[in-house]
C-alpha cells in the first residue's frame, strides 16, 4: 500500500486529534510505517526526523531497544488485571521508584492512564481531602494565565487556552485566573529573576484574598508549554511553596510535559528544590510507548482519606486501565535508562549545540526571542522583533514552518507562530545540525512576505 492509499482511508474514517480536518483537503496527512529512534518513515521510504518527541512523550528515541525487550517479557506474563482489589509487580515497583525519585515527601502514588485525568486526579483529590478534613469551602482552584492542563473537563477548566476553552466555558468550572510569570513579558532590560518576582505579586494577592475558599493553585513548572513554550524562573516556585504553605492552600505541579529531564533535571521542580502537594506526570512516563499517568502525593494527605468505609472518605475515582501492567513496565524499563548518570549530563551538551544552532535566528528580524530550557528551546516569530508585534494568527506562518519542515524531513509541530524543538536524548549532534537548518530555512521562507 502507497502513502495515498493510506492517506485515503484514513481521511474515511479517522478522526484527528486537535485538528480542523478541512485542513486535510490541502495539507496531506503523514502515513508512518515505522518509527526507529529519532526517525519516523512513511510507505514510500521518507524519513522524518521527529524534532518534537511525538508529542513530548518519546523522550528515549522510538523503539529503544530496553524498553522493547522489557515489554516484550512483561507481555508473557500479564496483559492486564484491574487494580481495584488486585495488584501486581510492576504497579507496585513503579510506585516504590517513582517515590524514590520524585521531589522528597512524595510517598504514595495514584495511577491514571493519560495526563489530562492525572490533572483530573489531583484536583479531585485536594478538593476532598479539604472537605475529609473539615474545610469544605475550599472548592475553588487557582491558575495562571496562558496555563495548559489538558483536554477533559476539569483539567481543560483550569487551563486557559482561548480557543480551545472558549467554545467549552459553560461547561467548566471557574479558576481564578492570575497572570503568568512569563519572561517573554519582561520589561526591556529586566532579568528573568526580577521580572518573576514582580509578576508573583498577583499570585500573592490572589492567595491572599482567596485562601479560604481555594483548594490548591495549579501550574506547569518552569515552561508553559502547549501556552507557546513561554517560560520563567524557578525563583517562582520557591515562593509559591512558601506562600502555599503560609496560606494553607495545596501546590499542584504538572510535569507531565516538563518531567523526566526535559528541564535539565528530572524534575522541573528540582530546580527550586520544592516538593508539590500533588505532582502529576505522564507523556515521558513511559518513553512514549504506552499511555501512563501517575499523581504523586504526600503521606499526610493519603492518611486524610484513610477511615472506616462508613465515613465516606475514600476516594471513589477509577479508570479501567489504571496502572497497566504494560505500561507499568514501559515505565520501569524508562527509569533504567534515567539510571545512566550521563543522560542529564550528555542532554546539557546536546541543549549547547541546539543554542549554537540557531545562532543565526537569534538576529533574525522577524524573531523576538530565542529561549531555552534545556531540552526545550523554542522560537518566536513576529511580525516586527524590535516591537515584538505578533503576526496575525489567520496568516498561520507556524504553518508553513511545519510544511518546509516535512518537505525537508524535519517534525517540526510550531505551536501558533512558535517553532520549537523537544526532541528525544537519543539524537545526536548531525541530526541537531539538520534540525536547526530546517527550522532556519523554515522561518526564511515562513516571514518571507
Ligand atoms: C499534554 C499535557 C497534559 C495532558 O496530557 P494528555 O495525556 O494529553 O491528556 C496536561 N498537562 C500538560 C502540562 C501537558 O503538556
Amino acid at each position: 500500500m502507497s502513502n495515498a492509499e493510506w492517506v485515503a482511508r484514513s481521511r474515511a474514517r479517522v478522526w484527528n486529534p486537535c485538528t480542523q480536518m478541512k485542513d486535510h483537503e490541502w495539507l496531506p496527512l503523514v502515513p508512518i510505517k515505522k518509527a526507529e529512534g529519532v526517525w519516523l518513515e512513511d510507505f514510500e521510504g521518507k524519513r522524518y526526523l521527529d524534532a518534537v518527541s511525538s508529542w513530548w512523550t518519546n523522550v528515549f528515541g522510538h523503539r529503544h531497544p530496553h524498553i522493547v525487550s522489557s515489554l516484550k517479557q512483561q507481555l508473557d506474563e500479564i496483559d492486564h488485571i484491574m487494580l481495584g482489589g488486585f495488584t501486581h509487580q510492576p504497579a507496585v515497583e513503579l510506585a516504590e521508584r517513582l517515590c524514590t525519585i520524585a521531589p522528597p515527601g512524595l510517598t504514595r502514588c495514584f495511577y491514571a492512564d493519560n495526563g489530562s485525568s492525572a490533572v483530573e486526579v489531583a484536583l479531585k483529590m485536594s478538593f476532598h481531602y479539604w472537605r475529609n478534613v473539615g474545610k469544605p469551602a475550599k472548592q475553588k482552584f487557582i491558575a495562571l494565565s496562558n496555563g495548559y492542563h489538558g483536554e477533559t473537563l476539569g483539567a481543560l477548566a483550569v487551563g486557559d487556552t482561548g480557543l480551545y476553552r472558549e467554545t467549552y466555558a459553560p461547561l467548566l468550572i471557574q479558576p481564578i485566573i492570575v497572570p503568568s510569570p512569563d519572561c517573554y513579558e519582561r520589561r526591556p532590560g529586566e532579568s528573568w529573576e526580577d521580572h518573576t518576582r514582580r509578576q508573583f505579586e498577583h499570585m500573592e494577592a490572589a492567595l491572599k484574598k482567596h485562601a479560604h475558599e481555594v483548594s490548591a493553585v495549579i501550574l506547569e513548572p518552569l515552561v508553559q508549554c502547549a501556552g507557546g513554550m513561554r517560560m520563567y524562573h524557578p525563583v517562582y516556585l520557591t515562593m509559591l511553596r512558601e506562600a502555599c504553605d503560609r496560606h494553607g492552600v495545596h501546590l499542584i505541579a504538572d510535569e507531565i510535559a516538563v518531567g523526566f529531564g526535559r528541564t535539565g533535571k528530572l524534575f522541573a521542580c528540582e530546580w527550586a528544590k520544592i516538593t508539590p502537594d500533588f505532582l502529576c506526570l505522564s507523556k515521558g512516563l513511559t518513553g512514549g510507548t504506552l499511555p501512563l499517568a501517575v499523581t504523586l502525593t504526600r503521606e499526610e494527605i493519603y492518611t486524610a482519606f484513610y477511615d472506616e468505609y462508613r465515613s465516606g472518605k475514600a476516594f471513589l475515582h477509577s479508570h479501567s486501565y489504571t496502572g497497566n501492567p504494560l505500561a507499568c513496565r514501559a515505565a520501569l524499563a524508562t527509569l533504567d535508562l534515567f539510571a545512566d548518570p550521563t543522560v542529564l549530563a550528555r542532554n546539557r551538551q546536546l541543549a549547547q549545540m541546539m543554542w549554537a544552532g540557531t545562532d543565526e535566528l537569534r538576529r533574525h528580524p522577524y524573531v523576538a526571542e530565542v529561549r531555552q530550557q534545556g531540552m526545550i528551546l523554542a522560537i518566536e516569530m513576529v511580525k516586527n522583533a524590535r516591537k515584538r508585534e505578533p503576526y496575525p494568527s489567520e496568516e498561520r506562518r507556524g504553518m508553513r514552518v511545519y510544511q518546509y519542515g516535512l518537505e525537508h524531513g524535519v517534525l517540526l509541530r510550531p505551536l501558533g507562530n512558535v517553532v520549537y524543538f523537544m526532541p528525544p536524548y537519543v539524537i545526536d549532534p548531525e541530526e541537531i545540525g539538520l534540525m536547526c537548518r530546517i527550522a532556519t530555512e523554515g522561518i526564511m521562507e515562513a516571514t518571507s512576505d
